[in-house]
């Protein structure tokens, strides 16, 4: 269940946010009275999500923003949009933009593995070193960045070694970052789903699916607005950071 307020005035940043989980992000955040930049590689689906959108609160207002998060030219210019129209930076930023090129590891080509790892991993960590420069040097001691890993980074899976690197890669990134950006107060987070109903799923062929849900105990894929609704045996630290990996 949303709760209306418990995100009023608080400035959110959702990459890939205008399709699947992304989206779904959105449209939770705006529920729960935020103000959203909805960023995508792709202008129209953004807009859609956009259109999608409760209102916030505080007026502010959401926006869309173009955004390839493999450019550093383009999440500098995604950052200074941001801050030109709500003078601030986003104090949460969830980095959902993610792709898939699969392929068995004997037959999979450089340049699919560079691809992949350059959207889920390069784009996670230049979305996450800009927003924390600018939170840092707008004196903030408030921040919240949350990356979708996946829990294929964890524990493998056939014909993914390229999107297992890159989410396995972003597990350390939000570790790292964790530990440097703690002091400025900013907290930062990964979260790994399975198998989630989204266009990135569409791609997976039946037979691979059907199997994969008979390994789920809850019987089910997931839906990007599930929330804690598909979170089970999973054990969650609350320790300010102690003891992470
Ligand atoms: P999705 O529906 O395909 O959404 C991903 C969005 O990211 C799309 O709008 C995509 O645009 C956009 N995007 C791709 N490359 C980009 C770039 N260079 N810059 C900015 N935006 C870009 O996929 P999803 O299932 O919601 O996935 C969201 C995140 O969850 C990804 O990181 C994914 O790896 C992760 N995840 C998904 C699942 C799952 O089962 N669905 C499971 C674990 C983790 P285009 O459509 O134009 O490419």
């Amino acid at each position: 269940m949303a709760a209306p307020t418990r995100l009023m005035s608080r400035l959110t940043l959702v990459t890939g946010g205008g399709s699947g989980i992304g989206r779904a992000v959105c449209q939770r955040f705006a529920s729960e009275g935020a103000s959203v930049v909805v960023a995508d590689i792709n202008e129209e689906s953004a807009n859609e999500t956009l259109g999608s959108l409760q209102r916030d609160l505080r007026g502010q207002g959401h926006m869309t923003a173009v955004v390839d998060v493999t450019s550093k030219e383009s999440v500098t210019k995604l950052i200074t949009s941001i801050q030109s129209r709500y003078f601030q930076p986003p104090s949460v930023c969830v980095n959902a933009a993610g792709i898939t090129q699969d392929d068995f590891l004997l037959n999979m080509s450089e340049e699919q593995f560079d691809t992949v790892v350059r959207v889920n991993l390069k784009g996670s960590f230049l979305v996450t070193q800009a927003v924390a420069q600018a939170l840092v040097s707008c004196g903030s001691n408030k921040g919240s960045i949350i990356t979708v890993g996946s829990i294929v980074g964890k524990v493998g899976n056939l014909g993914q070694v390229n999107y297992a690197s890159s989410k396995a890669g972003v597990q350390g990134l939000s570790r790292t970052a964790a530990k440097e950006l703690s002091r400025f107060g900013i907290r930062c987070n990964c979260v790994l789903p399975g198998f989630i109903t989204t266009p990135m799923t569409d791609k997976v062929p039946e037979k691979v699916l059907t199997k994969m849900q008979s390994l789920v105990p809850m019987g089910r894929m997931g839906r990007p607005a599930d929330d804690s609704g598909y979170v089970t045996g999973a054990s969650i630290e609350v320790t300010g950071g102690l003891f992470m990996g």
